[in-house]
């Protein structure tokens, strides 16, 4: 491949200096990394103009596109006030108005935000605060959590734990606490006559069970609503979450949705747990959440929670934090991102764009080689038949080299778009996909 010596010096010093996140980076013998200039709507661009299309939004963090120039001016005139302050004993304008809205977007029922600035430390922040509040409520042997087969929840060791890819997860064992899985509802396991529904409430029954037998020592059960995305864009019916909700409160156990990947309207919800008409104990939202500019992870809770650690004694407080909590940037970045949601009716809009790159995508979906094609608002995965074992990397090098950024999880292969991608951006995408399984 012919590259400026822009492009080639960046990656001499990116390989010299610089750990790459999941990677081996032995592979970048063979593998080229890319080198990004700049970036602009749905484009990825490199020194010399080279583009590829972000049709991942760069690990599921974007929403309006690179360089969005409504979040860039918020945050130029947020730089211009404040960048940073400490939130223990201080407080600014973003953080109070973005929890607020937040809280709105809850109506009201999750209206305590605690903030971090990854999805993982989110994730950490609901499993303290779950078995915190259980301590002081006078049940200290909860200590147990719960996930779905095939979760993902991040990767710090608390995190980990309750992560369910083994990939991720073998190597950490001995510095893991054990936590239990329980069947995922994800539709494609389905037996042949049996409705995504019908399973997933043959699903519920096995959560019911386990419950059943260990609500004793548990404390939450965390489960990542409609979409688990690691795993490979596992989907499933509402009705499980409608179920786990119930039975979370009979048993009482807390229910933690983990929308770091699915909220801000990515399952054609602004919250995917909406579409099953509950509300969870606490909701871990990051990703999305500033457009995709600045890291940024918040955990929403009930007052009945938010009660149970207000006391006159100290250690009953949750005494968590980080550094960067509720960074005023970041906070108005949200809002920024927040305000486009609104302006811009982008829920209901998205509703009209999703099923239009469907309709687009029928020839792809009745591909001989593509199976258990699926969308679920603005994400589309399916499985392409391939004995390869490096097909991940086969596929992901191909498609960069016709100017597509997609990172198949194994052989799923999925989109998951800037919401601001137009039809002709996404007639591109599929049409070079096409292109790739059939020579693939
Ligand atoms: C990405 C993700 C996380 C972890 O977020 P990081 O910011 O990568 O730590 C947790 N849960 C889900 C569902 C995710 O998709």
């Amino acid at each position: 491949m012919q590259t400026s010596t822009r492009n080639d010096l960046l990656l001499k010093r990116s390989l010299a200096a610089v750990w790459h996140p999941c990677t081996q980076m032995k592979q970048h013998e063979t593998l080229p990394l890319i080198p990004i200039a700049r970036g602009e709507g749905c484009w990825l661009y490199d020194f010399d103009g080279k583009r590829y299309l972000d049709a991942v939004s760069s690990w599921w963090v974007n929403l309006f596109g690179h360089g969005n120039p409504r979040i860039t001016a918020a945050l130029t005139d947020q730089l211009a006030q404040l960048e940073h302050v400490m939130l223990a004993g201080f407080t600014h304008e973003p953080v109070v108005a973005l929890s607020e809205r937040l809280s709105q977007l809850t109506a009201g029922a999750l209206g305590h935000c605690f903030y971090a600035s990854d999805g993982a430390s989110a994730t950490e922040i609901a499993l303290k605060m779950s078995f915190h509040y259980w301590r002081n409520s006078g049940q200290p042997h909860k200590t147990q959590f719960i996930s779905l087969a095939g979760g993902y929840h991040g990767e710090t060791l608390g995190a980990l734990s309750v992560t369910d890819v083994a990939l991720f997860k073998d190597t950490y064992a001995p510095l893991l606490r054990v936590s239990a899985q329980v069947p995922s509802p994800d539709w494609r396991l389905a037996e042949s006559g049996e409705s995504s529904r019908d399973y997933a409430i043959r699903c519920a029954g096995a959560l019911e069970r386990h419950l059943e037998q260990h609500h004793a020592e548990t404390a939450a059960f965390i489960v990542e609503p409609l979409v688990q995305g690691a795993v490979g864009m596992a989907m499933h019916d509402a009705e499980y979450l409608r179920r786990a909700r119930a039975l979370c409160e009979r048993y009482s156990v807390h229910l933690i949705a983990d929308e770091i990947m699915t909220g801000f309207g990515r399952t054609g919800t602004l919250f995917a747990h909406a579409q099953a008409g509950i509300t969870p104990d606490f909701l871990c939202l990051s990703k999305g959440i500033t457009g995709g500019f600045l890291p940024l992870s918040v955990v929403l809770t009930t007052d009945t929670i938010y009660q149970a650690f207000y006391d006159d004694a100290v250690p009953r407080g949750f005494l968590h934090s980080h550094s960067y909590t509720g960074n005023a940037l970041a906070c108005r970045a949200a809002l920024a991102t927040l305000d486009i949601f609104e302006q811009d009716g982008v829920i209901a809009a998205n509703q009209a764009k999703s099923a239009r790159i469907s309709a687009a995508a029928r020839d792809l979906a009745a591909h001989s080689r593509v199976r258990h094609f699926r969308n679920t608002g603005m994400i589309w995965a399916f499985e392409v038949a391939a004995d390869d074992p490096g097909f991940s990397r086969d596929f992901y090098q191909r498609a960069l080299e016709r100017e597509l950024l997609l990172r198949p999880i194994g052989n799923t292969v999925y989109f998951m778009p800037p919401y601001i991608i137009s039809d002709e951006e996404a007639g591109l995408l599929i049409d070079r996909t096409l292109e790739l399984i059939d020579q693939s």
